[in-house]
């Protein structure tokens, strides 16, 4: 009895050796043909655990190690196991299942390697719902191995959002110029970070995908991309926390060449997250990979979150992404409806153009409610008094939020100072400029008389209001300075107000 238990004992521990030494091999064979960071995240917590004619088993941390080696190092890990062992000889996988309770012993499971080289990453618009990182199945069952098909990552882009479907206009140059130049060379420009804001619709998510996009067309595998939002980076973060996959998480993200991180404006209060995005930023920045970055506001105004992480966002270049100009919009709307196969009016363009000035998702949604009005009702073509009686309701929404107070409040919150002062008979320089730019916007942005005007503001006359309105008025004549504040302050009511 004594005795077989011995030979067996000693049967593993030189089986086990042999597995040590032919892995020992393997490990320098590949520490020689990659990146050292590399190697050392995915290559050296592997264990060397059994060899048995030429297979050897190796055991590695999770299913989704499994995953990641099959599909990023299939070829070197085939050509070094041959090396080492003769022909024919091939890796065989054996997987630590990570379980919620730590009491049992690890479950594993063994899987083979594929006996042909991994297809190409394929882009995909679709996630998986919690992410892009980890397969359906495994986030919702760890237990269950999932195909090789699901392994692959998911770069989350919309193919839709490209560069040739993106106008340019005065609104958007910088920031569009930038995104090409940085899909051309992507982490190797001066652009990284490259941070884009913006208000709501105003094409933040479609410049930065076009980037990605590009780049998946123009080097193939190359560059691995991924588009992530913020929101979606959170629950993926909460999620391997959950289950003990913190690591993978974030060698995964370092990993990644070009990293899109869409909305960073919801990483506001979420320290642990911001943490964990701090030291992938400095990873990936380290390695000279691209960092994309978009946010409702500039880097500076983002509440809640780390200075570190906002001088950060600092580094590269920041560009914004304004309302569009009246001729861009037009041609906009033109292309939109060029693309859907369907011709307006010049009229209606106009019509449209001038009513929807805040965003350009607003713009598409005038232009494909005309287009599903039309076919639902079966109407060719559509007129002018048509395309009003049909907007009128969405005009009505975009508009409806606009009030003296709304103004106020806005005013007051960009020069930083207490709303109840434009109300009061104070006459500090500051509160004064305020109140007239308030009036001023009063009148123009709503429909309210000067009277109404004068009585939001303290019981005023009309003739302060009629004051205040040409003192506005004489300074945007005279200031390009003073047009872009005036432009910036009215671009945050409307965009408030929708
Ligand atoms: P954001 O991310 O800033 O909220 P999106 O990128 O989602 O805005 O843009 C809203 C919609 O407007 C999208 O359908 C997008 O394709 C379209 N769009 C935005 N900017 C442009 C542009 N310059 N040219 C054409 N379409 C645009
Ligand atoms: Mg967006």
């Amino acid at each position: 009895m004594v005795e077989t238990k011995k030979s067996h004992t000693e049967k593993l521990s030189s089986e086990t050796r042999n597995a040590q030494s032919v892995w020992a091999e393997c490990l320098e064979i590949i520490r020689d043909n990659i990146n050292y960071q590399k190697y050392n995240s995915w290559f050296q917590p592997i264990k060397p655990v059994h060899l048995e004619d030429k297979i050897l088993t190796i055991q590695v941390p999770s299913q989704f190690w499994y995953e990641w080696l099959e599909e990023h190092y299939y070829n070197i890990m085939r050509s070094t196991i041959c090396k080492v062992l003769g022909e024919g000889a091939r890796f065989e996988y054996s997987i630590v299942l990570e379980k919620a309770e730590q009491e049992q012993n690890d479950l594993s499971v063994r899987l083979p390697q594929r006996s042909t080289p991994p297809g190409n990453t394929s882009v995909s618009s679709q996630g998986n719902g919690y992410g892009s990182l980890y397969p359906t199945e495994a986030i919702e069952n760890p237990f269950i191995i999932p195909g090789i098909q699901k392994s692959k990552i998911e770069s989350n882009l919309n193919e839709n959002y490209v560069f040739s479907q993106f106008i340019e206009g005065d609104c958007n140059r910088l920031a569009r110029s930038a995104a090409i130049a940085i899909a051309e060379n992507p982490g190797k420009n001066s652009f990284n970070p490259f941070f884009v804001y913006g208000g709501v619709g105003l094409g933040k998510t479609h410049l930065v995908q076009s980037i990605g996009n590009k780049i998946r067309q123009d080097f193939g595998d190359q560059y691995s991309v991924l588009y992530i939002s913020s929101d979606q980076f959170t629950n993926e973060f909460v999620h391997a926390i959950r289950n003990n996959r913190a690591r993978e998480f974030s060698m995964l993200y370092r990993s990644i060449d070009v990293l899109i991180v869409d909305d960073i404006q919801f990483f506001s209060g979420k320290e642990k997250t911001q943490e964990e995005f701090f030291h992938i930023f400095n990873a990936l920045h380290q390695e000279g990979k691209q960092i994309i970055l978009t946010s409702d506001r500039a880097p500076k105004d983002v509440p809640d979150i780390e200075e570190r992480l906002i001088s950060r966002f600092n580094w590269g270049l920041s560009a914004d992404l304004q309302m569009p100009d009246y001729e861009t919009r037009y041609a906009i709307l033109e292309k939109k409806s060029l693309e859907n196969g369907i011709e307006f009016d010049a009229k209606i363009f106009e019509f449209i153009a001038h009513n929807f000035k805040s965003s350009i998702r607003d713009l598409q949604g005038a232009i494909i409610k005309l287009l599903a009005t039309a076919s639902l009702q079966k109407i060719d073509n559509i007129d002018l008094p048509m395309a009003k009686r049909i907007l009128k309701d969405l005009i009505k929404e975009t508009k409806k939020h606009i009030s003296i107070e709304n103004i106020q409040r806005l005013v007051c919150d960009y020069f930083g100072i207490d709303p109840n002062k434009v109300r009061e008979k104070t006459r500090k320089q500051e509160i004064v400029e305020a109140r007239q730019i308030a009036m001023y916007l009063s009148k123009t942005m709503t429909k309210s008389s000067l009277k109404t005007i004068g009585l939001h503001f303290g019981g005023r006359d009309h003739s302060t209001v009629i004051h205040a309105i040409s003192s506005v008025e004489d300074r945007l004549t005279t200031s390009p300075k003073f047009q872009q504040v005036l432009k910036d302050i009215q671009q945050r009511i409307e965009l408030a107000s929708m």
